[in-house]
């Protein structure tokens, strides 16, 4: 059975308090009937009593003394409404009077009282003086008591219905007066739950009671809330769907590939920049085995189901076989995909297309092989230069050293390389390096390496090779390079060279004394006529040694200032006046000087002559006053120094400014060709405003093309022509012929070593215009001179 409820809250709080009220009255009503109606059978019960009480005395009378009046009597009692039959029997039991009326049942609610009979009967004993006489019995009527009950009945019902009906207007009102306020809420909880939220914006009827109030205010407090929460959800709702466009624009327009793999290796997503750049269609390459796509086994590898978890997750490289076959390398970032569980799903990757940065970098690669390789060889040869040339040799002296090895040092140099250069010129003499750098190269052997270390010097590197092998190598080397024949237009050109060679640890074990052993045994294969090798024996060990330690001496007087200007004059032959000094060296040691030929050639082989040579001039010219004329002797070597001329140039520049004449002597020692470059220096030198003399001539390797290309102011005829002058004729020829030579180029001479009169006058008589030697004056220190009587100048 289906339960009564009412549905408004209105109806429920009414229906609730009728139920109470009902209750309530129900009960007062109860209470009034039970009070009621017990009195009723109280007073029933005393009316019987008090009746009989009255009737038993009459009866008793009127049963002696007047029998007939009893039946009148008892008759006008009937009449009493209240009685209901009277019942009178004498002693012996006859009924003397009975007479009986309708009463009606009792009503009901008077059956509930156990007390009360349903039709209560009162005997009484009827007595005299001399004893009973019978007994009479009143029955009550059940009327007036059923009377009363009715009315009480009726009066209860009024009196319910009435404050029913007063209790219901009361609380009619009552939740009116509660329930109003709440209307407004419900339209607007109405309206709300329609959506209308442009409404939540009443406030709270002011007359509602506290909670009414509280209720309303917080009901539109939160549907504000609520209304700004939607209205943030809506905004973020739009942001999210413009964010989720402008990511699928990015994703649909992204250059990389973006790939997602599941747990089983199979594609789940790829973005359209998968067909630009494979050419495979997005749809069907979904839910195929990514490694199909892969060109390398490796690479697949990753991609099968468990090792998926194991990929590089960075910077790996694949390479995908695109549709029409094409390799396309790809760079592939990954990140891994776990469920909340930490359950391995797969894997989402971009994949960016590398193949042209490979390309690039392979083309880089190429380009920085190929500048190496440009920064370590000799463009002209092919061989490496000597910047890495002197690297090999520091590493492989230090590799083969270390393990117990040793290491050959081959240095090959041209002979009269200078010369081909200047008479063949330069094309000819490229193609003479260029020939014997191929027939280096192909006698290298197992780790060994050929550089080009000076201009017509090549060095062979051959590691563990000891000097008995070296020496063998050195001269199979010499043997190949004197086949080398270069075709000329007319004719044809052999290759001479001189070969030194030196082995580590035997003649040292760093690189530089390794170099220089080389150098050294080089020079005595020079030294010892060319064309030939010269292996550094052990002896000779000594011998180098010995230069070294000299070329430290030399070196170490330079620092310390111990080379020191000696002078000698040049005299006027005719005049016997000082024309001139020249300028000779010396080194002190201890409280000796030492002659400058006991250490030139070896400075000059140290290649310490350069700065010997500025040091000299620059103390001769401080010590020896201006206005002196002076020959200072410059080895040619200096002049491969590129910046020796701008050197010299910048010393003399000043003097011979202030008026002192200067005159520079070379000496050659070795043949040196007269190269442009070098008549050039010449030239800048002389454009400075020097003079210059031949040294020795005669003797060196000075000869007439030396005469015709220099123009020298003088010629200085060698001392060894002059020193036997008095007893040797050839001398006399010879320089007599120096003289004419010199006439022909328009040089004055100088004669070396005069040591006695009869020589000047012969010299004089020759025709020869200046002289020195010891017969005028040994070469002094100039820091001696007393400049102030210099009656010689
Ligand atoms: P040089 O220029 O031909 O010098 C002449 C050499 O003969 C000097 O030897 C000198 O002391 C010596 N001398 C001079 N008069 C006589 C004499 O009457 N009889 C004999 N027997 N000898 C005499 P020195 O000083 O030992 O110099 C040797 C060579 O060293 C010089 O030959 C010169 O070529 C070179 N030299 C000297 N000083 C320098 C210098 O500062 N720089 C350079 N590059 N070379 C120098
Ligand atoms: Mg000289
Ligand atoms: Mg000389």
């Amino acid at each position: 059975m289906k339960r009564f409820q009412p549905r408004t809250l209105h109806k429920r709080i009414m229906f609730a308090i009728a139920l109470l009220q009902l209750i309530v009255v129900g009960l007062f009503a109860l209470y009034l009937l039970i009070q009621q109606v017990g009195n009723e059978l109280t007073n029933r019960q005393v009316l019987g009593h008090k009746m009989i009480g009255i009737t038993a005395p009459a009866v008793s009378h009127l049963i002696q003394y007047d029998p007939a009046g009893i039946t009148a009597y008892l008759g006008s009692m009937l009449g009493d409404h209240a009685v209901a039959g009277i019942t009178v029997k004498d002693s012996a039991g006859n009924v003397l009077f009975q007479q009986a009326k309708e009463s009606g049942n009792l009503h009901p609610v008077a059956g509930w009282f156990q007390a009360a009979e349903a039709r209560p009967r009162i005997s009484a004993e009827l007595k005299s003086g001399q004893g009973p006489l019978g007994l009479i019995t009143i029955e009550l009527s059940n009327n007036p008591l059923n009377e009363k009950i009715h009315r009480l009945l009726n009066d209860v019902s009024y009196l319910f219905l009435l404050l029913l009906g007063v209790d219901l207007i009361a609380i009619q009102l009552l939740v009116r007066s509660v329930m109003a306020p709440l209307t407004p809420l419900a339209a607007l909880a109405r309206e709300v739950s329609q959506g209308n939220w442009e409404k939540t914006m009443l406030t709270t009827e002011a007359n509602a009671s506290e909670e009414v109030k509280n209720l309303s205010d917080a009901f539109i407090e939160s549907a504000k809330t609520m209304r700004q929460q939607i209205h943030d959800l809506e905004e973020t709702r739009g942001q999210l769907a413009e964010n989720e466009l402008k990511l699928r624009n990015l994703v649909n327009n992204m250059q990389e590939v973006l790939l997602e793999v599941d747990h089983n290796g199979l594609v789940s997503f790829l973005n359209p920049a998968w067909e630009a750049l494979t050419g495979y269609a997005t749809e069907t390459s979904l839910q195929r085995p990514f490694a199909e796509f892969l060109a390398q086994p490796k690479q697949m590898a990753y991609f099968e189901s468990g090792r998926l978890e194991h990929i590089p997750l960075s910077e790996f490289q694949l390479e995908v076989r695109a549709q029409d076959g094409r390799s396309v390398w790809m760079q592939m970032n990954t990140s891994l995909q776990h469920d909340e569980n930490g359950a391995f799903l797969g894997v989402i990757s971009t994949l960016e297309d590398i193949s042209e940065t490979l390309r690039l970098q392979e083309l880089q690669r190429q380009h920085e092989q190929d500048l190496y390789h440009l920064t370590i060889t000799d463009p002209l040869t092919g061989v490496y230069n000597r910047r890495h040339f002197d690297s090999l040799l520091e590493n492989l002296l230090h590799l083969n050293l270390h393990r117990g090895h040793s290491l050959a040092l081959v240095i090959v140099d041209l002979d009269g390389f200078k010369f081909i250069n200047d008479t063949y010129g330069h094309p000819v003499g490229d193609e003479v390096l260029r020939t014997v750098a191929n027939a280096l190269r192909a006698n290298e052997h197992q780790g060994s390496a050929v550089a080009r270390i000076a201009g017509d010097e090549f060095a062979l590197l051959l590691p563990n090779v000891n000097e008995v092998q070296a020496d063998k190598f050195g001269h199979m080397i010499h043997d190949s390079l004197s086949r080398i024949v270069i075709p000329l237009p007319v004719g044809q050109l052999t290759v001479q060279t001189s070969i030194g060679i030196a082995v580590a640890p035997v003649h040292g074990k760093l690189p530089q004394d390794l170099v220089r052993a080389a150098d050294v045994a080089l020079y005595h294969a020079k030294k010892s006529g060319r064309n030939r090798v010269d292996t550094l024996s052990r002896e000779r060990g000594a011998a180098i040694m010995d230069i070294f330690s000299q070329g430290f001496e030399v070196r170490n007087a330079i620092a310390a200032g111990m080379i020191l200007p000696f002078m000698q004059p040049i005299v006027d032959l005719k005049t016997r006046k000082v024309f001139a000094y020249e300028v000779l060296t010396r080194m002190r040691r201890g409280d000796s000087f030492v002659p400058a030929d006991d250490f030139i050639p070896i400075a000059e082989d140290l290649g310490l002559i350069r700065d010997m040579d500025l040091f000299v001039i620059t103390q001769a010219l401080t010590l020896i006053p201006k206005n002196v004329h002076l020959f200072v002797n410059i080895s040619l070597n200096s002049f491969y120094a590129p910046e020796f001329t701008q050197q010299l140039r910048g010393l003399l520049h000043s003097p011979i400014a202030q008026g002192r004449p200067i005159t520079i002597e070379f000496t050659e020692r070795q043949t040196t060709e007269m190269s442009k470059d070098f008549i050039q220096m010449f030239s800048e030198i002389r454009a400075g405003g020097c003079n210059v003399a031949l040294d020795d001539f005669g003797v060196g390797y000075s000869t007439y093309s030396y005469l015709r290309q220099l123009r020298p102011e003088f010629i200085k005829i060698d001392g060894s022509f002059v020193l036997q002058l008095k007893e040797n004729k050839e001398d006399v020829k010879i320089v007599e012929q120096i003289r004419e030579l010199a006439q022909v180029v328009g040089a004055h001479t100088i004669a070396e070593h005069i040591e006695d009169e009869e020589t000047i006058a012969m010299l004089v008589e020759m025709g020869v215009n200046f002289g020195q030697g010891y017969y005028f004056s040994k070469p002094v220190n100039v820091a001696d001179q007393h400049w102030l009587n210099a009656d010689l100048v």
